[in-house]
C-alpha cells in the first residue's frame, strides 16, 4: 500500500467522531477498506451504533495471533486548548493530530494495514492473525469483555494489544477496581441530632479504616510499581442545617499481584461489614468495575519475537516492561484458554490531552514491525 494511503485511512478514522461511541462508523469504514482487498470482515454488535469488529487472515493451524485495538476516542476536553480541530485530522512537522491519533487510531491503523498487506504479498502464514477491534474500552472495556464473553478469544495463542507504548513493549499492567460505597440513615433538624442518624460520620470512618488498610503500608511490585488507592469523589447531604441521610462515596484502585482484585475486594467487604455490625451502620458497597492484573511472562515468545523484530527495525533498545493503566487485556485474559499479550503500538505521553498527535514515522515503522513478528510468530 502507498504511504500516503496509509496516512489517509488513519486520517480518516480519527475524523470519525467516535466518542465513547458510534464505534460502528470506524467499523464500516474499516469494513469498506478489508472488502476492498477481498477480505471479510464480521461486526459483533454492542449496542446501537457500536458494533465491535472482528476480521481472521491466514489458514488454520495450530496458532492464533490476536491484533487487538479499541475504536472509541475519549472527549477532547477543551476546545480552546486545540490548535486544530481535534476531529479533523492535520498533518504537521511529520506527526499527524487529533483526537485519538496517539490513543489508539494509529495503532488500529497500523493492525489493520498489516493484515491487508500480508494478504496482498500473498504471505504464507502458518496459522492466523485476527483482529478484535472493541467498542467502549475507555469506559470499562465493554467490548472485550462482550467478545471473551462470546468466545471470540477462545482460540488465540498470542495477543498484541497496539495500544501505544512508543518504542516499549509492555507484557504486564496493573489491575482497576472503581467502587462505590453508600450509606443509608435518617435525617433530622440539625439542632436535633438525636433523632437523626448521621450517614457522613458513617461514611468518614469507613473512610479512615480503608486509608488505615491500604495506605499505611507500602505494597509493591518490582515491574508495575506500588499498589494504589484513592478515594476519588465523595457527596452527600440535602441542606445546610439538616442531618445527612444520603451519602457516597467512590474511589479507584490499582491492584497488583501482591495485592490483587480478589484480597482488595475482600478487604472492602471486611471493612463495611465490621462498620455495620459494630456500630449498626448502613454501609453498601458496590464494585463498578473490576479489571484484573495482567501479568504475562517477560520472556514469551510473542515478547521475544517482537523485542528482537522492534529492536532490528528500529535500530534502538526497546525495553520490555510493566506499565500503571489497564487495556482489553484485563477481559481477554478471561477466555478459555491462557495467552501471553504484549501491549505494543505507535505513540507516547499525549493519549487524553488536547493536540494529541503520533509520529507518522512511529505509525510507519510499526506497520513493519507488525509484520515481521506475524510472521516469525506464526511460522516458527
Ligand atoms: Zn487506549
Amino acid at each position: 500500500m502507498e504511504k500516503a494511503k496509509k496516512i489517509q485511512i488513519l486520517k480518516d478514522i480519527i475524523n470519525i467522531k467516535s466518542v465513547n461511541g458510534n464505534e460502528k462508523a470506524v467499523a464500516d469504514y474499516l469494513t469498506k477498506l478489508f472488502n476492498e482487498y477481498g477480505i471479510e470482515t464480521q461486526q459483533v454488535a454492542y449496542d446501537t451504533n457500536r458494533d465491535n469488529l472482528v476480521v481472521e487472515i491466514g489458514t488454520e493451524g495450530s496458532k492464533v495471533l490476536a491484533f487487538s485495538g479499541h475504536m472509541d476516542v475519549v472527549a477532547p476536553g477543551n476546545l480552546a486548548d486545540w490548535t486544530t480541530d481535534p476531529f479533523a485530522a492535520d498533518e504537521r512537522d511529520g506527526n499527524i493530530y487529533g483526537r485519538g491519533a496517539c490513543d489508539m487510531k494509529s495503532g488500529l491503523a497500523a493492525m489493520v494495514i498489516t493484515m491487508i498487506e500480508l494478504v496482498q504479498e500473498k504471505a504464507e502464514l502458518n496459522g492466523k492473525i485476527k483482529l478484535l477491534a472493541t467498542v467502549g474500552e475507555e469506559v470499562g472495556e465493554l467490548g472485550s469483555e462482550q467478545l471473551t464473553r462470546e468466545g471470540y478469544a477462545d482460540d488465540v495463542t498470542s495477543m498484541i494489544i497496539g495500544e501505544p507504548s512508543g518504542y516499549h513493549i509492555i507484557y504486564s499492567h496493573q489491575g482497576s477496581i472503581n467502587f462505590s460505597v453508600s450509606s443509608k440513615g435518617k435525617s433530622s433538624h440539625s439542632s436535633m441530632p438525636k433523632l437523626g442518624i448521621n450517614v457522613i460520620d458513617h461514611l468518614v470512618e469507613f473512610y479512615t479504616r480503608a486509608n488505615n488498610e491500604f495506605r499505611k503500608t507500602v505494597y509493591t511490585n518490582d515491574v508495575l510499581g506500588d499498589f494504589i488507592y484513592n478515594v476519588t469523589m465523595i457527596s452527600g447531604g440535602e441542606q445546610i442545617n439538616s442531618i445527612p441521610e444520603k451519602a457516597t462515596l467512590e474511589g479507584n484502585i490499582r491492584t497488583i499481584p501482591e495485592y490483587d482484585n480478589q484480597k482488595t475486594v475482600a478487604k472492602l467487604n471486611e471493612i463495611i461489614d465490621d462498620l455495620n455490625k459494630e456500630k449498626e451502620y448502613h454501609l453498601e458497597l458496590t464494585i463498578e468495575a473490576n479489571k484484573l492484573v495482567v501479568k504475562s511472562e517477560r520472556d514469551s515468545d510473542i515478547a521475544t519475537i517482537a523485542q528482537k523484530i522492534a529492536e532490528t527495525k528500529i535500530g534502538q533498545k526497546v525495553p520490555l516492561l510493566g506499565m500503571p493503566g489497564t487495556t482489553d487485556a484485563a477481559e481477554f485474559i478471561k477466555a478459555k484458554n491462557t495467552f501471553p499479550i504484549i501491549v505494543f503500538g505507535p505513540g507516547n505521553e499525549t493519549p487524553h490531552q488536547a493536540n494529541e498527535y503520533v509520529g507518522i514515522a512511529n505509525y510507519l515503522d510499526m506497520i513493519e514491525v507488525y509484520k515481521e513478528i506475524a510472521k516469525d510468530y506464526l511460522n516458527h
